[in-house]
């Protein structure tokens, strides 16, 4: 349930008001606005009862919220949601473009790298220290090694850091290395992960799993927003589908549906959602123009060399041609990339 509070209501109505929640045993959460205070509701396993909120003083009004996913909806929060990443912003009328390796190979590579994007104005890089791969015989990332080179190529470029965390257990050493954690889409129910990291301070980006349905998606969403990690950003990476052309089908589709269930932003990943090269400046764009919030695009100084997803990555020059046509369309669409 969503409590909405009078313009006028003071303070110590407010206090209240959460007073009176948590007597009943359930989770406040004030969500302020341009104009209001409104208090949301969890904690409770069946329809809570408007009257034990409605006769108290600075209440307007106590409405249901109709879905599974609560802090997520639109319907408790209905202003948009801008997550703060570093020096970016992922959120409505702004365009970030997180790029970066798959994987952090070695010094050289990863420095390059984060030379090079931070060169072009790109504020966020990713690579996986920690990779979920397919084969246990792939390379795995090079793990701790691998988080101390993204803290050196933040400190050499000042560029932001957003990389994978696996396991509930790797958040003391990833937390601090990580200006954002990625939460892969192999592990989008990974509940206990997802409430580890709803306890951290550090934005999150979900990953959508590969046959989750945007309900699933947004309940995911849920566990870290009601753990009290109120920075999340969705990320489409592509589904599974009888469709073979493609390593997976980009749902593009569902950026509205979300936009309008959610006030959470979206990020696309066209490099997974295509698993070639050659179609992701074309997907990136369409992602730009269905109103995606942002992009993940995987860059690698010599793709063909990659020890992951080489066959998805763009080299400098292709990342660099995309770019400069991203920041076209961006700004014929009113939303510059910052
Ligand atoms: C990745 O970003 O490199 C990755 C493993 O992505 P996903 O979880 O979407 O497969
Ligand atoms: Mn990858």
């Amino acid at each position: 349930m969503l409590i909405v509070m009078h313009q006028q209501a003071s303070s110590e109505q407010v206090d209240a008001v959460l007073r009176q929640i948590r007597d009943f045993g359930l989770e406040p959460h004030p969500i302020p606005g341009k104009t209001r205070t409104a208090i949301g509701i969890t904690g409770n396993v069946s329809a809570i009862d408007p009257t034990h909120f409605e006769g108290l003083e600075g209440v307007k009004e106590c409405i249901r919220v109709t879905k599974p996913y609560k802090l997520a909806s639109r319907e408790m929060k209905v202003d948009d949601t801008y997550v703060d990443v570093a020096d970016a912003t992922i959120g409505k009328n702004a365009f970030t473009v997180i790029a970066g390796p798959c994987s952090v190979e070695n010094e050289t590579m990863i420095l390059r790298t984060a030379e090079f994007l931070r060169g072009l104005g790109v504020r966020l890089l990713r690579g996986g220290a920690y990779k979920p791969r397919t084969s246990p015989y792939a390379f795995q990332g090079l793990g701790a090694d691998g988080l101390e080179l993204l803290a050196k190529a933040r400190e050499r470029t000042g560029i932001g850091i957003v990389t994978e965390i696996m396991d509930a257990s790797q958040l003391a050493e990833i937390a601090p290395i990580a200006d954002m954690l990625q939460i892969g889409a192999r592990n989008m129910q990974n509940f206990t992960l997802l409430k580890a990291v709803s306890r951290s301070d550090r934005p999150v980006l979900l990953k959508r799993g590969i046959s989750a349905t945007l309900e699933e998606w947004l309940m995911a969403a849920e566990y870290i927003l009601s753990g009290g990690n109120a920075r999340v950003a969705m990320c489409e990476r592509g589904v599974r589908t009888f469709a073979d052309h493609s390593r997976n089908t980009l749902d593009l589709s569902v950026i509205p549906p979300l936009q309008a269930l959610s006030h959470l932003p979206i990020v696309v990943d066209p490099s997974h959602g295509t698993g070639h090269r050659a179609y992701v400046g074309a997907m990136a764009k369409a992602a730009l123009a269905a109103g995606a919030h942002g992009l993940m695009i995987e860059v690698h100084p010599d793709p063909a060399r990659a020890l992951s997803d080489g066959a998805q990555s763009l080299d400098f020059g292709e990342f660099q041609k995309l770019w400069g046509e991203l920041r076209t369309l961006a700004d014929a669409l009113g939303r510059p990339i910052a």
